[in-house]
C-alpha cells in the first residue's frame, strides 16, 4: 500500500521519504473519483434494480420532442435545477445525451447552417476546455471548423454581410475555474453555455443560468461520469430537434438503462433537501450530497495552497467569494481543476516537469495556453490525493 491512510503534517521535511517516489499519479483526466465514499454510504436509497424484460424498447415517450429521454429522468433534472436554482427551465426542451460529450457535438451540428460551401467557425476563449478542439479536429466535419481563441477571432464577411459563427462558453471553465461569458459578441454569433461546473460544490451559485442552450453532466455533479448521462436545456424547439436527430443518427437514442440509473442518482440527491419557509434544509450529514462535495472541495483547496505555498514553486488562480443563493452563504469557487503555473525561468514545460515527479496533468497547449501552465485534476481517490500533496510539498 503506498498511501498512508492519514497525511503527515505539512512540513517540507515530515514528507521526504513518506511515499515512494516511483509510483505514477495520473490528474490528467478529471475522473471524479472522489465521490465514490458518498455514494457508497447511501447504500440502498441510491440502487436500483432492472429487471431482464424492462427497458427494452427503443422508445421512451414517443409525445416528446426528444422521444428516447426517459420521463423519470426528465422530472429529475427539473426538480434539481429547482432545488439548485442553477438553471431557468420554464420553456425549455430537454435533450438526453451519451454524456454531454456527445450533446456538445449535437448542438454544434444542430446551429451550423447547411447551405454554405464554407464550414461554420466554432471558437472558445483561451484557456478552452481541450475536448472541443480535439472533438472537433478529430471529425473533420464539413460543417463546422474548430477557429480556436475567441479572444484572436476575427469575424468573416461575405459579400458585406457578416458570416455565422459558434462560441462555446465553458461557465466556470475548465481549465481555470473562473465564471464566464461570451466574448466575440457578434451579431451573428450562436452561444453553446457548457455548465458542467456550475454547482454548487464547486462555485457559488449566484443565479438561475438563463441562456439559449446549456449543458448539464452527472459525471460533474454527481460524479457518475460511467453512467455517461448528460441533459440539454434547449429554448428553441428546432434545435432540439435537430440535436435529438443527430443523436438518433449516431446512436440512436441514449441507454435506457444509465438513464434510470442517473434519474434515480439525481432523486436520492433531491430527496436529501426539504425546503423550510423558502430556505433549503439538508436532512443528514451523510445524506446531503451537495453539502459534502463542498467541503470535499474545500478541504482539498486549503490542503492545495498549503502545499504550494512551501517553496512558492507552483501559483494558482484566486477566487472572489460571492454569495451562494443555494448554501445561503458567502462561498468561494474551489474548481474541479487546479490551473497551475510553474514558477521561475527554467521551467517552459510545466506537464514534463511534473510528469518527471511522477505526477501526470494535462498541459497549458491543450488548452489553448502556455505550456507553463497545467491542469491538475483534483476529483481523484483520497489516497492519491494524499500521494499528489506530499509530492508537491516536496518539489522545491
Ligand atoms: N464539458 C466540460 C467542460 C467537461 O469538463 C466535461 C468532462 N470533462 C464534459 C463537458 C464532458 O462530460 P461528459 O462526461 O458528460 O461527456
Amino acid at each position: 500500500n503506498t498511501s498512508p491512510s492519514k497525511p503527515p503534517a505539512l512540513t517540507s521535511d515530515t514528507h521526504k521519504s513518506s511515499v515512494p517516489s516511483d509510483t505514477v499519479i495520473n490528474f490528467d483526466h478529471g475522473d471524479p473519483t472522489l465521490f465514490i465514499p458518498f455514494w457508497r454510504r447511501t447504500g440502498e436509497s441510491s440502487t436500483i434494480v432492472i429487471k431482464g424484460w424492462q427497458s427494452m424498447s427503443y422508445f421512451s415517450d414517443i409525445k416528446s420532442v426528444c422521444w428516447f429521454l426517459e420521463p423519470g429522468l426528465a422530472d429529475s433534472i427539473l426538480q434539481l435545477h429547482h432545488l439548485v436554482g442553477n438553471a431557468e427551465t420554464e420553456g425549455r426542451h430537454i435533450v438526453v445525451g451519451t454524456g454531454s460529450s456527445q450533446l456538445f457535438l449535437a448542438a454544434v451540428y444542430a446551429l451550423a447552417p447547411r447551405d454554405t460551401k464554407e464550414p461554420i467557425s466554432v471558437v472558445g476563449a483561451a484557456p478552452f476546455y481541450s475536448s472541443y478542439q480535439a472533438a472537433s479536429d478529430y471529425l473533420r466535419s464539413e460543417v463546422f471548423r474548430w477557429a480556436g481563441d475567441a479572444y484572436a477571432f476575427e469575424r468573416e464577411r461575405v459579400g458585406g454581410e457578416e458570416r455565422p459563427y459558434i462560441e462555446l462558453v465553458t461557465s466556470p471553465n475548465n481549465p481555470d475555474g473562473f465564471t464566464r461569458e461570451a466574448v466575440v459578441n457578434g451579431s451573428m454569433g450562436k452561444i453553446i453555455y457548457d455548465f458542467a461546473y456550475y454547482w454548487p460544490h464547486y462555485t457559488p451559485i449566484t443565479s438561475p443560468a438563463d441562456k439559449d442552450i446549456m449543458l448539464f453532466t452527472v459525471s460533474k455533479s454527481t460524479g457518475h461520469a460511467g453512467t455517461r448521462i448528460g441533459w440539454a436545456l434547449v429554448k428553441d424547439l428546432e434545435v432540439a430537434k435537430r440535436m435529438t436527430m443527430f443523436i438518433v443518427l449516431n446512436t440512436i437514442g441514449v441507454s435506457k438503462d444509465s438513464q434510470l440509473r442517473a434519474a434515480n442518482i439525481l432523486r436520492t440527491v433531491i430527496s436529501s433537501y426539504e425546503r423550510k419557509g423558502g430556505i433549503i434544509m439538508g436532512r443528514g450529514a451523510y445524506e446531503n450530497f451537495f453539502k459534502h462535495g463542498h467541503e470535499l472541495m474545500s478541504k482539498r483547496w486549503e490542503r492545495l495552497r498549503q502545499a504550494v505555498d512551501i517553496h512558492k514553486r507552483f501559483s494558482l488562480p484566486e477566487f472572489p467569494s460571492a454569495f451562494c443563493n443555494f448554501l445561503g452563504r458567502p462561498s468561494s469557487t474551489q474548481p474541479a481543476f487546479a490551473w497551475t503555473k510553474c514558477e521561475g525561468d527554467e521551467i517552459e514545460d510545466c506537464e514534463a516537469f511534473l510528469k518527471s515527479h511522477n505526477i501526470l496533468t494535462r498541459g497549458g497547449r491543450s488548452f489553448g495556453w502556455d505550456p507553463k501552465y497545467v491542469r491538475i485534476s483534483l476529483l481523484d481517490t483520497d489516497s492519491n490525493f494524499d500521494i499528489f500533496i506530499n509530492r508537491i510539498s516536496n518539489i522545491n
